[in-house]
């Protein structure tokens, strides 16, 4: 009778503290997202993931440079050259790591390419079909090094070509705080996964996140795949994501701060990192810079693999170290 009641008693215990993990997927910075939850009641979960969905919208929509909505960004954009606008804590720390990243990747992350982007039009509805003229393209195309900071929170565009546009970087940081939100509704265990952008803390079911890594040119297959540690992050940009064919060659949304257009010395770019925030803006630096980039993150401690244009494979070795290929256990 006794041992009966105990193994009830383990039982219901059991079943509390592992309900079955909560899937969720929102529409959300142009992408869906998937949020898991594992080891909540599901109305925690819900709750949470709800949470963490209003702070990410709260992010694109104060960051984003499309739509009718006003922001501090687009005002940014608005204001005259060299004038002083001050911008808030948060969006003046993002800018700050974004210009860091800037100088860091030898200008192939470009903060202020809004006027360029807009004119290519890959986040635009319909997406273009043909390339911009190249007489355009040079007028809109800004120096590097065009956002100055001049003093507490307040910046200033160099140039009118010089225009504020986070993209490259701002998925990264919704994931990131779309993930605090969850932690401070104490879930320990979870995953978002923001359209190739994905952040992960605790494990699943006691085991590693186990994250496979998108091949380029096959969406139904994959290069290898990772073990994502406890508050980790592993965002990839790709070619494949936004584009267009014309004339037998592939434009994309990724473009080459140097020459205005889609840069070319990668066609996937993947980076591990402690920070969504550092590993969202890095895919987009490696993405341009290729395999030259690798070991600037192996020095700046980031796990990172660069698909060639010919469809190698190169990674860091600290990538070298984790990264799985099909096939391997
Ligand atoms: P995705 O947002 O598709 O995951 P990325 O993180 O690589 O991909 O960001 C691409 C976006 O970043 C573009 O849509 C554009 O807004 C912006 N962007 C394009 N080229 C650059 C660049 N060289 N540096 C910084 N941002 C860029
Ligand atoms: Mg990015």
């Amino acid at each position: 009778m006794m041992r009966r009641v105990c193994w009830s008693i383990t039982f219901l215990f059991l079943t509390a503290c592992s309900p079955e993990p909560v899937h969720e997927t929102r529409f959300m910075m142009g992408t869906l997202v998937e949020f898991t939850v594992e080891g909540v009641p599901g109305s925690t979960a819900m709750k949470a993931i709800a949470d963490a969905a209003s702070e990410m919208t709260r992010i694109e929509s104060k960051m984003t440079i499309y739509g009718q909505r006003d922001n501090p960004v687009k005002q940014f954009n608005r204001t005259p050259v060299r004038t002083d606008f001050t911008f808030d804590d948060e969006l003046d720390s993002l800018l700050g790591k974004a210009v860091d990243i800037e100088t860091s990747s030898e200008h192939a992350f470009h903060p202020a390419l809004a006027a360029l982007n807009r004119l290519w039009g890959f986040s635009l509805d319909p997406p273009p079909s043909t390339p911009p003229k190249k007489e355009v393209i040079r007028q809109l195309l800004p120096p590097a090094s065009c956002l100055k900071r001049t003093g507490d929170h307040r910046w200033q565009r160099m140039t009118s070509s010089c225009q504020i546009d986070l993209g490259g970087i701002a998925k990264g940081y919704a994931l990131e705080r779309g993930m605090a939100q969850l932690i401070k509704h104490g879930i320990r265990h979870a995953l978002i996964n923001a359209g190739g952008d994905i952040a992960g803390i605790g494990n699943n079911k006691g085991k590693p996140w186990r994250i496979g890594i998108r091949h380029p040119r096959n969406p139904n297959a994959l290069l290898g795949w990772i073990y994502l540690n406890d508050h980790e992050c592993v965002v990839t940009s790709g070619d494949y994501e936004r584009f267009f064919l014309h004339g037998g060659k592939r434009y994309h949304h990724i473009l080459d701060p140097q020459t205005g257009y889609p840069a070319t010395r990668a066609i996937s770019a993947t980076v591990i990192a402690d920070k969504a925030t550092l590993a969202d803006g890095w895919s987009t630096a490696l993405f341009v810079m290729g395999i030259r980039g690798l070991e600037r993150l192996q020095q700046q401690g980031m796990a990172a693999l660069v698909v060639k244009p010919d469809g190698t494979l190169v990674m860091n070795k600290a990538m070298q170290k984790r990264f799985h290929s099909i096939g391997q256990p």
